[in-house]
């Protein structure tokens, strides 16, 4: 049974946090296209799957 605690996690949020701190974001594509009132433009928004920090690009 002792086989159990060989399965350790990865400490990934600390090394992706530091990779954020660097600028290093991994991009998510939270909404592909959508409107933007104020730019009157199309942009797509984007969020960091670690950091939940948030960009729009526009199209
Ligand atoms: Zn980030």
């Amino acid at each position: 049974m002792s086989n159990v605690i060989a399965f350790k996690k990865p400490k990934k949020a600390r090394k992706s946090n530091t990779m954020c701190q660097q600028g290093h974001h991994k991009w998510d594509i939270v909404q592909e296209k959508q409107f933007d009132v104020k730019q009157g433009k199309l942009v797509t928004l984007y969020q960091c799957r670690y950091c939940k920090k948030r960009k729009t690009l526009l199209q």
